[in-house]
């Protein structure tokens, strides 16, 4: 038997401070950075909470490793990393942290739209290196007020994007796999049908494999020459290849990107194109929003512990 009877075994830090909050309340086995995790959390045969982030994720083996565990409580919004099918048969549940960052994620796609529509990263460049020389010399870009968003995912996020978009009189329809009864936007069940009718068709909705390559290229070929994608959903929802082959060819008119299909990896033919604005994963990444996420997950392990329900569980798993 261990030496000490854990309750938590964390995988992934929440910053020093909610570290150190937590640590102080509870018997915390800390393994962010460890590496010999498998053989670590030998030494917490009786952690009822696993406390990790949709990076660290939490695989099949870990569970199977910790015979006491009741609940997972990850930070992130997205969860294709967790296996909760499998946690689920064990009986044990989960949370994430959803709607914390909503507002962050939405405009960092607005961020994204207008960058590739206005060219506001061409635009500094040309500026800091000295290339403006005579007003009006700069290229002409895409008008975005007033135009038609799409929006691939009208969840927590997607509906930020489109309250957004009201602010910019867009023109706003959706396409989910159900229509919604929470918002008036147009819902539309056919995604091509939406892609040829969008200017900017943003992508909103979760990774894993029921996403995956859901943008392809005769999705991408529907939205057409003068149309623009934003993706700050899951790398994987975007068949990169097409991607990159539309744009080359001119198909599609630009892109934003926060996230790539095997992030970090940037595809060569991206980091040189003008009309493609692009970012390193960063969608929540404000210092508030960080701790608002960081925050919520050591309040779910607390409230799992105390008493034995989550504050924001994972609905379907
Ligand atoms: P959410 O509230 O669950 O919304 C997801 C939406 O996607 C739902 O409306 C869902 O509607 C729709 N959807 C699910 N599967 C679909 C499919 N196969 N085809 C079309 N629509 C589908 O989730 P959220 O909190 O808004 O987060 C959305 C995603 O954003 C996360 O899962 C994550 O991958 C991503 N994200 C990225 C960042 C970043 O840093 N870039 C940060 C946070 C989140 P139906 O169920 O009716 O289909």
């Amino acid at each position: 038997m261990p030496d000490i009877d854990y309750q938590i075994v964390q995988l992934a830090s929440m910053g020093a401070a909610m570290d150190a909050a937590l640590a102080k309340r509870f018997r915390v086995l800390y393994l962010d950075g460890h590496d010999d995790v498998a053989g670590a959390l030998r030494e917490a045969p009786r952690a009822t909470v696993a406390v990790t982030s949709v990076r660290k994720g939490l695989k099949r083996e870990m569970i199977d490793a910790l015979p006491g565990l009741r609940a997972v409580c990850s930070w992130g919004v997205g969860y294709e990393t967790l296996d909760l099918a499998y946690a689920r048969q064990r009986g044990i549940v989960a949370s994430n942290t959803p709607e914390v960052l909503d507002d962050c994620v939405a405009d960092l796609a607005w961020a994204l739209l207008l960058t590739a529509a206005r060219r506001t990263h061409v635009g500094d460049r040309y500026v800091k290196t000295g290339q403006w020389r005579s007003i009006g010399a700069f290229p002409l870009s895409t008008r975005v007020w007033g135009r038609r968003l799409g929006i691939v995912g009208m969840g927590r996020i997607g509906r930020a994007i489109a309250e957004r978009g009201r602010g910019f009189g867009m023109d706003i329809r959706y396409h989910n796999r159900r229509p919604r009864t929470d918002t008036s936007h147009t819902f539309e069940p056919s995604l091509k049908a939406l892609a040829e009718w969008s200017d900017f068709l943003v992508l909103a909705c979760p990774g894993g494999a029921q996403t995956h390559h859901l943008i392809d290229a005769p999705i991408l070929r529907a939205l057409g020459p003068a149309g623009i994608l934003v993706n700050i959903a899951r790398g994987s929802v975007v068949d990169e290849a097409a991607l990159v082959q539309a744009l080359e060819r001119g198909e599609l008119g630009g892109a934003g990107l926060d996230v790539l299909e095997h992030e970090p990896a940037v595809p060569e033919p991206l980091r040189s194109m003008d009309q493609v604005a692009l970012m390193p994963h960063v969608g929540s990444a404000t210092h508030e929003t960080r701790a608002d996420m960081s925050r919520l997950v050591v309040d779910n392990a607390i409230a799992f512990l105390e008493t034995g329900r989550l504050l924001t569980p994972i609905e379907d798993a």
